[in-house]
């Protein structure tokens, strides 16, 4: 197990107050990002950029999302209690953290096997192994755990994957940067069978969606 001090804890602090002044309101959000270390989601040379609110570069080419952007996706998605949320983009496994914080039950799937590996072994050292981690194409979604609550894309799509609205709840949210260089950031709330209602929250900037494994 990695180690927490109370100046990580005060470098939390600064950052809740960060998210606070950019518009985060969610006290539960708040609180995940003043109880979750995330500097144990970097690796050791680059813990003190943990609490910086920029995204930063880890394994396999990827990208720790900012977590001011992890912070509104996660905002976005309203999350309850027990909600059956699919993340798509492990990554870090941050994001996937800051959901199971909030009582969700969580599967995330990532496309890079290394990645894979090294999240869901750190999310058990660090007392997160209820999330379910994946090596699998999540454009494809998750057939045999849908339907979802909530469904949460955290790489940039060209296009919303057909695959990920069928597996919506009726009543469910699909948050998903979608756009080519730049995305715009959609929350997808399906309505009934035939219809959803779109919102846009303003753009954001997210490695790409990639179907194929690595
Ligand atoms: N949620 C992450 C953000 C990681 S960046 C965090 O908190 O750190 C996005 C991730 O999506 C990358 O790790 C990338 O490899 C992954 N990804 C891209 N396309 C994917 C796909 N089709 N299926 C699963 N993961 C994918």
């Amino acid at each position: 197990m990695p180690k927490d001090s109370y100046l990580h804890k005060g470098l939390r602090k600064k950052l809740v107050q960060t998210l606070r002044q950019k518009g985060i309101h969610d006290e539960r959000i708040l609180a995940a990002f003043l109880e979750i270390p995330r500097h144990f989601f970097l690796d050791d040379a680059f813990a003190e950029q943990a609490y910086v609110d920029k995204p930063f570069p880890i394994a396999c080419d990827q990208t720790i999302s900012q977590p001011y952007t992890v912070a509104m996706q996660t905002q976005l998605l309203e999350v309850c209690k027990g909600d059956k949320i699919l993340e798509i983009g492990t990554g870090s496994g941050f994001q996937a953290a800051v959901l199971h914080f909030l009582g969700a039950r969580v599967y995330s799937i990532e496309r890079h096997r290394l990645l894979f590996k090294k999240t869901t072994q750190l999310l058990k050292n660090i007392g997160f192994g209820g999330v379910r981690t994946l090596h699998a194409d999540g454009m494809k979604g998750l057939e045999n755990r849908a339907p979802f609550d909530k469904i949460l894309v955290t790489a940039g799509a060209k296009e919303i994957p057909s695959a990920l609205i069928q597996q919506l709840k009726i009543g469910g949210v699909l948050v998903i940067p979608v756009g080519d260089r730049v995305q715009e950031m959609l929350r997808v709330v399906r309505k009934n069978e035939t219809q959803y209602d779109t919102e846009r929250h303003g753009a954001y900037r997210f490695v790409p969606l990639l179907g194929d494994l690595e």
